[in-house]
């Protein structure tokens, strides 16, 4: 392979190559072991390294709080559409939801099986193009929590501000941009993340939450939904999926080398304006509608203004080897997303492609 592939997908997405390598080089024999790490005993020694190991990379990385715990679940972001509120309501009948595109919306419907869901604001009024201002929105005083989505992986629109809630905790769901910059973890009751985006392979499921908010799930609650039970057994209540939480380890500790997540947030800043720039500055021949202030520094979904031209895009694309550009079924047009794996050189080869495109078809 002499030109790059640079894979634009929005997950499962583009892992870092020098990861990628490092399993391939200790995929059958671990440190000299004998064996895959996928062949461990979850309880063992050498295991109970890699996963320990694992969480400090990352409370170092997030710089994450003592009083909160981090498990390593399975089922996805959204099985927590139901976990939040199986443990978080609490006593509580109602729980607050800001609803700012699709991943949100599937998350106050889930939701709506176990509690009173209030939508505190909405920008369905406004084509999504952005996130409510905090200013309008309606948070019952009588709420569990405040849920937000803090990227939307399909519409584009990232949170530029953490909301202030006083006492009511703020649960993000954070799937798509967890990593992506420091956030403050203090100011977030639950913030919770499939992996396939930015921490490793699919099958794994990050949450981080405040301890004094677990313990109170109602009894029925199944043994595997219980944070507090996860907690208690360190993420080993059953076999957790050893090799994704490997293999996220090792993304830690990529980005820990690379300089952490203030030097992830410079490069990803400079990701994102270029490739917006470009868009912005292509004349109208590309489009994204969302307000600046809001734009994702993750996921950039554009239109080509004659949409006509979309599947000759993708095909020119994909001959100089620039993948899965085609945007989310419901939005159509494409979407480039520009995860930390996503190296400067990356978006430059989309951002020349777009632009000899444009020159080609005007
Ligand atoms: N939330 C967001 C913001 C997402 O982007 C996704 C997946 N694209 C999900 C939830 C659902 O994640 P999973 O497939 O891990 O359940």
């Amino acid at each position: 392979m002499n030109q790059p592939v640079y894979n634009f997908g929005a997950g499962p997405a583009m892992l870092p190559p020098a990861v990628l390598e490092q399993v391939q080089a200790e995929l059958l024999d671990w440190h000299g072991r004998g064996i895959s790490v996928m062949e461990m005993s979850h309880r063992g020694a050498d295991y109970m390294q890699i996963i320990a190991e694992a969480e400090q990379d990352l409370r170092d990385l997030m710089n994450i709080p003592e009083n909160y715990k981090v498990l390593f679940l399975q089922g996805g972001a959204t099985l927590q559409f139901a976990m939040v509120p199986i443990n978080l309501l609490r006593g509580h009948h109602k729980a607050s939801y800001v609803q700012t595109g699709i991943w949100s919306e599937k998350a106050l419907n889930e939701a709506r099986r176990f509690a009173e869901v209030e939508v505190s604001a909405s920008n369905a009024d406004r084509q999504a193009r952005l996130v409510p201002p905090q200013s309008e929105w309606q948070v019952s005083k009588d709420t569990a929590y405040v849920h937000i989505a803090g990227n939307e992986t399909i519409g584009g629109v990232e949170f530029d501000f953490v909301p202030e809630l006083g006492d009511i905790p703020l649960v993000s769901d954070a799937s798509s941009h967890i990593l992506s910059r420091p956030v403050d973890v203090s100011r977030f009751g639950l913030i919770y993340a499939g992996a396939q985006k930015n921490i490793g392979p699919a099958g794994l499921t990050l949450v981080i939450v405040r301890e004094d908010l677990l313990g109170q799930a109602p009894a029925n609650t199944p043994t595997m939904l219980d944070y507090a039970v996860q907690a208690k057994e360190g993420s080993m209540h059953n076999t957790p999926p050893t090799f994704a939480i490997y293999m996220a380890g090792l993304v830690f500790k990529w980005l820990k080398k690379t300089g952490g997540l203030q030097a992830m947030a410079e490069r990803n800043a400079r990701k994102a304006e270029l490739l917006y720039q470009s868009i912005d500055g292509s004349a109208g021949f590309y489009t994204n509608p969302i307000e600046p202030r809001n734009r994702s520094w993750m996921n950039v979904p554009f239109t080509l203004k004659n949409a006509n031209l979309d599947k000759v895009f993708l095909q020119e694309a994909e001959l100089q080897h620039l993948l899965q550009l085609k945007g989310h079924r419901l939005l159509g047009g494409m979407r480039a997303s520009i995860y930390n794996a996503m190296p400067e050189t990356g978006v430059q080869a989309l951002v020349d492609f777009m632009r000899d495109f444009a020159r080609k078809h005007n």
